[in-house]
């Protein structure tokens, strides 16, 4: 058996860097042209001053970074990155890209087997979850023009903008008190009959709800409209479904049936930025494809992925970094699912002790890893003030104490329907959100939760 432990980039870094400059080597040695030589002072200076600089961010890497959705690569995915980066293929065409365009399928066969799809999917890497997405409604609209995009009210925001860049109207739907697209409100919208896609968010940005698939589907085709999936936060969460609610992991599972699907890699699958991925269940999707390109397909007959995107150049080492790390980490629920698991048992566990606190009270139960609080204040001002005390006190404290949160913007008809009045004396106030992507927040969750708590006191009587 082998045995396991913590690796850092630092240890692994020899290996690609040497591997890759004794391939290079075996097509012999040429001389670098002095335009671009350097001053290695100079460099070093300058990467000096770098690490200066990037001194001036939020440790999205640590356990007490309990923020926005932020978290590094794993040292496998940066080590087989930075391999591939030195070649740098493009995985546009073969001819640029042979291993990485072979790497590419491997993982995208295994993407598509974690959400059931058949084996003659389409689909390909793309630069972010937004080309991802993009890409999806652009083939919707081709498949029915003129037709509307809905989406719930609390859809990520690109796909208002797509709409606009499309060309297409889109229609917010109303959500229920949990953050989910309402059935009703979606039926009466298709029933227009000018709905042409329906976008089903699978982990919202803000709230982590889960929109009901299930029931989407067969609602969406009746009115003959296509179902688009957005998972590009919580595609990974398909391999802990079981762990999951099972009012939740029904619609996990219902992604087969589902036309399309996003997921970010550069999410929940340890990944650095640059790596989202959109799948459809229909090879026919092709036909909507064809470009002339002259200069670029030459070495070989097979389908290039540049054939079937929207976007050219992307980066070879994307695909290098992502097959890596699902050979480390397998699409399981003992592969990567058990790095997502804790920060959904996290999630749970400070939901809990939130809903038991005298200061804090929750804003919904969390569906994946993200939650949302507030303090038990009286009115929206007094919540906007206090939550925003909070947020700032919290992070301002020396480092090693420091807890960092992130807010979240609602109306006091939200709070309403989760059961909370306050004096509307505001139109909005901010409340507590924390996305709890890293395994490592799980054991830290009793600690965080106390500093919160004493935080939330001190922000109470500041503003008071
Ligand atoms: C992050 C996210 C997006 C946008 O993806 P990018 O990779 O940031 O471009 C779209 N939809 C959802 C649900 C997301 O969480």
């Amino acid at each position: 058996m082998s045995q396991k432990r913590a690796v850092t980039l630092a240890e692994l870094l020899e290996q690609p860097v040497q591997g890759i400059q004794t391939l290079k080597d075996t097509y012999g040695s040429w001389d670098v042209h002095e335009s671009q030589h350097v001053d290695p002072d100079q460099v070093q200076a300058v990467l000096g001053e770098l690490v200066e600089r990037l001194d001036d961010n939020f440790p999205y890497f640590h356990p007490q970074y309990a923020g926005q959705m932020l978290k590094p690569p794993h040292p496998v995915a940066m080590a087989a990155y930075l391999a591939t980066m030195q070649l740098n293929p493009n995985n546009h065409s073969i001819d640029a890209s042979r291993a990485t365009t072979a790497m590419e399928h491997e993982v995208l066969d295994q993407l598509a087997a974690m959400f059931g799809y058949p084996v003659d999917y389409m689909g390909h890497l793309t630069w972010s979850g937004t080309t991802a997405n993009l890409e999806a409604l652009w083939v919707s609209r081709e498949i029915a023009p003129g037709k509307a995009i809905a989406h719930s009210a609390d859809a990520h925001y690109t796909h208002a903008r797509m709409g606009e860049v499309l060309g297409i109207d889109t229609v917010g739907i109303a959500t229920e008190a949990d953050g989910r697209m309402s059935l009703d409100a979606l039926e009466r919208e298709l029933a227009t009959g000018r709905v042409g896609v329906v976008v089903a968010t699978l982990g919202t940005t803000g709230l982590g709800a889960v929109d009901p698939l299930a029931e989407i589907i067969p609602l969406a085709k009746a009115h003959g409209a296509r179902v688009h999936v957005d998972t590009a936060y919580g595609g990974f969460f398909s391999l802990i479904a079981e762990d999951l609610a099972p009012e939740t992991a029904r619609h996990f599972r219902a992604i087969a049936q589902a036309d399309s699907v996003v997921v970010d890699p550069h999410k929940h699958g340890l990944q650095p930025y640059g790596c989202g991925a959109v799948l459809f269940n229909d090879q026919s999707m092709l036909r909507y494809y064809h470009h002339e390109s002259p200069y670029t397909y030459f070495a070989s007959t097979e389908r290039h992925f540049g054939e079937i995107q929207l976007e050219c150049s992307r980066a070879g080492a994307s695909a290098a970094a992502l097959w890596a790390t699902l050979k480390v980490f397998p699409l399981t629920r003992e592969g990567l699912g058990a790095i997502v698991l804790p920060g959904y048992r996290a999630a749970q566990t400070w939901h809990g002790l939130i809903a038991e606190s005298d200061i804090l009270q929750p804003y919904q139960r969390p569906e994946l890893d993200i939650i949302t609080y507030l303090p038990r204040v009286r009115t929206m001002a007094e919540l906007d003030r206090v939550s925003h005390a909070i947020f700032e006190m919290a992070a301002d404290t020396t480092r090693p104490q420091q807890t960092h949160l992130a807010t979240y913007v609602v109306t006091p008809q939200q709070l309403a329907a989760r059961g909370i009045e306050l004096e509307p004396d505001a139109e909005r106030a901010r409340i507590m959100r924390s996305v709890l992507m890293k395994p490592e927040h799980e054991p830290l969750i009793p600690e965080m939760h106390h500093h919160v708590q004493m935080w939330s006191r001190r922000a109470y009587s500041v503003t008071h």
